[in-house]
């Protein structure tokens, strides 16, 4: 499949310079925002490259990346200390002197007078860029710029992330739009929760196989802490029609996934919920042990929650959960403190000790020893509804860090409940 205009997208690489990056110092947050904002204008990202301050590899790295590319983005490297190479790399890449700009020195001067600092001379080397290159004009100090090297777009930006997002607001998406050959992506999530991530990919296979073989439309998984995204990806001429190629797309994952999906983009686990009570008009109380207060807070979380959320005890010791719950002691005894009785014990102690109409219990094991019989990484949620009805069930999760299980269970829990409220609402 073509894009409906036919136009092929442009293909782009991004370098970040700096040593610091290399070393592992600062994290290049730069190449992230660059890749998201390029692919958002429709711009096909085809690699990132991290480079030391040493113009020997930068120069290589420049040379590799302008390869086969029609736009190359570099950040960093282009303040006014003796580790800042990326003019005179450019410069030797296009083979072309550094001139010196007088109207950008006249800037850079004028920056120092207006805040009363003195300038030392070393600050006029960014007066100085290739010769042909056109000014990106300075957030700071350091003007960016931009220069055609055998066809390609070279794109310089300051390294200091602010000034990095200004500058390719206000100087790099313009000139791109005048540049043409733009086109627009749209990408949407569809978030699961509580099956594997193989089990999500298994399901799409066909779709995923489908959209694999067009150049327009895409189908990613990605995976973390209990949750599955499925990141279906379109680009197009323009907005309205890349969304015309999502919409069907996503309906069909959302059908593939049924009951797991939890909702689309920036829809959290907590916003269902929160739609779920409000539809009913009910409250909820919540009964928490392994994850001690964690479910409460992302509950609460929900702009809006005093509406429905009336409250919850942290029940943690054993001996904690007859006095803040009533839990009967029997259960206790018979089942344990890790048991869907106690669970279930826990939910409607709460429920009727709030004067709730639905609540939420979680127990579990988080480690690093198992609690008598129980592994660590069992965890216990129990919804009880109005009516008395009471659900449980049993979770075992891969073995994992204290915190990692922590808040493990609270998704877990908070998808139970989810998927509970779901079920006795038909939907
Ligand atoms: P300046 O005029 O400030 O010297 P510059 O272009 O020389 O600009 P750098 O010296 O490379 O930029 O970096 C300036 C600051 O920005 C440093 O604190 C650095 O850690 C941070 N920085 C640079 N590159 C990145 C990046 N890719 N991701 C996140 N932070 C970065
Ligand atoms: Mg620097």
């Amino acid at each position: 499949m073509q894009l409906p205009d036919g136009a092929a997208a442009l293909r782009a690489q991004i370098v970040a310079v700096g040593t610091e990056l290399v070393t592992g110092d600062t994290v290049d947050t730069n190449s992230a925002w660059l890749a998201g904002r390029l692919t958002d204008l429709g711009i096909d990202v085809r690699g990132h490259a991290t480079v030391g301050d040493h113009e020997h590899e930068l120069l290589t790295v420049l040379r590799a990346a302008t390869t086969g590319s029609d736009v190359v983005v570099v950040t960093g490297g282009l303040g006014p200390t003796p580790d800042d190479l990326t003019r005179f790399a450019v410069a030797r890449l296009a083979g072309v002197a550094l001139e010196r700009r007088p109207a950008l020195v006249d800037d850079i001067r004028a920056y120092f007078a207006d805040r009363g600092r003195e300038m030392a001379e070393t600050n006029l080397v960014q007066a100085d860029l290739p010769a042909g290159a056109q000014v990106i004009d300075p957030v700071g100090t350091a003007p960016g710029f931009v220069l055609r090297v055998a066809g390609v777009l070279l794109v310089c930006l300051p390294g200091v992330p602010a000034e990095m997002r200004q500058m390719t607001e206000r100087g790099v998406v313009p000139l791109l739009r005048r540049h043409g050959g733009l086109s627009a992506t749209v990408r949407r999530t569809v978030r699961t929760a509580g099956i594997a991530e193989s089990t999500v990919a298994e399901r799409c296979a066909e779709l995923f196989a489908r959209l694999s073989r067009t150049n327009n439309t895409q189908l990613a998984f990605y995976s973390s802490r209990g949750e599955t995204r499925v990141r279906v990806t379109a680009r197009a001429r323009d907005e309205p029609a890349a969304h015309a190629l999502t919409d069907p797309i996503v309906a069909e994952v959302v059908q593939l996934l049924g009951a797991a999906v939890v909702g689309l983009d920036d829809e959290g686990v907590e916003s269902v919920i929160a739609r779920q009570l409000q539809q009913r008009g009910w409250t909820l109380a919540v009964a928490e042990s392994i994850t001690g207060g964690g479910v409460g807070a992302r509950l609460v979380s929900v702009p809006g929650a005093s509406e429905w959320f009336a409250g919850g005890v942290i029940a943690y010791a054993t001996a904690s959960k007859p006095t803040l719950a009533g839990v009967p002691e029997r259960v206790l005894a018979e089942h344990g403190p890790v048991s869907e009785e106690t669970a279930a014990a826990l939910a409607t102690g709460v429920r009727d000790r709030l004067d709730a109409d639905a609540a939420l219990a979680v127990v579990g094991v988080a480690g690093p020893t198992t609690q008598g019989r129980r592994r660590v990484g069992t965890v216990c949620p129990a919804v009880a509804l109005p009516a008395d009805v009471v659900r449980t069930r049993t979770v075992r999760l891969s073995p994992r860090s204290r915190q990692d299980l922590q808040q493990f269970s609270a998704s877990v829990a908070l998808d139970y409940l989810r998927r509970c409220l779901a079920a006795v609402q038909g939907g």
